[in-house]
């Protein structure tokens, strides 16, 4: 294949925006703002759940106290009723002694309700401020959040910038290269990431292999329009004064 030189030299400029669209391209699937968020989601998540266990266990808890005052109610309320009867003075001495037994027996009763009732709303006083600090971390994570979600998208947006600037000269560049030199540089960047690369130093810029002399002797002897393939990665190997032949 042949191609005037400067047409192949223009390859590199190609090849430059090309290794700059992967750079973008890796970087969009490895860039750390990704995996920040993701850890950061997930602690989002974690502070939720464990706001939710906190908020259940309060409202266990707000039942219990519920029910435990009805019983305290309940006992009490038998009580007034004990002590009215016995303040009426109409019961018979069998039913006075029977109703001061029940009484004593409804005080031990409501004391040992009233110390369960105590504990109980000590647990959820400690739950109620355990849920209060599940609601701050909460509030803290979903910052945290937002925050990567910022870096992440200036990143994108960066690399959108790039992206588009490196297509615009990608869609100005190609239609300067004849059709066949074209595919053929496809073929090789499509295969083997690098379509075409500088000759350097003898050494294929695409592959870095270092040719040896009788390449060298063949490629100097080759005509400037040659397209030239390097036997070992396929890059086209553009010639310039740097090239050392
Ligand atoms: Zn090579």
């Amino acid at each position: 294949m042949k191609a005037d030189p400067a047409v192949q030299r223009r390859l590199l400029e190609l090849a430059d925006v090309d290794a700059e669209l992967g750079r973008v391209e890796h970087r969009r699937r490895t860039m750390p703002e990704l995996a920040e968020v993701a850890e950061t989601e997930k602690s989002v998540q974690a502070k939720r759940d464990a706001r939710v266990a906190g908020e259940t266990s309060l409202a266990d808890l707000d039942r219990e106290v519920k029910r435990q005052e009805k019983e305290v109610d309940a006992v009490r309320a038998r009580e007034d009723r004990d002590r009215a009867l016995l303040a009426d003075g109409t019961v018979g001495a069998k039913q006075l002694t029977d109703l001061e037994h029940e009484l004593a027996t409804l005080q031990r009763r409501q004391s040992t309700l009233e110390d369960e009732l105590l504990e109980l709303m000590e647990r959820r006083e400690a739950v109620e401020l355990d849920v209060q600090h599940a609601g701050v971390e909460l509030a803290k994570a979903e910052e945290a959040l937002a925050e990567a979600g910022r870096r992440r998208d200036e990143v994108l947006a960066d690399l959108d910038t790039t992206q588009a600037r490196r297509d615009a000269e990608r869609t100005t560049l190609v239609p300067s290269f004849p059709e066949p030199l074209l595919a053929l540089y496809e073929r090789v960047r499509k295969n083997k990431g690098i379509g075409a690369a500088l000759l350097r130093s003898r050494r294929c810029g695409a592959c870095r292999i270092e040719l040896d002399r009788s390449a060298i002797s063949r490629i100097a002897g080759a005509a400037a329009d040659e397209v030239l393939p390097c036997e070992e990665c396929g890059a086209i190997m553009v010639r310039t004064g740097e090239s050392g032949l």
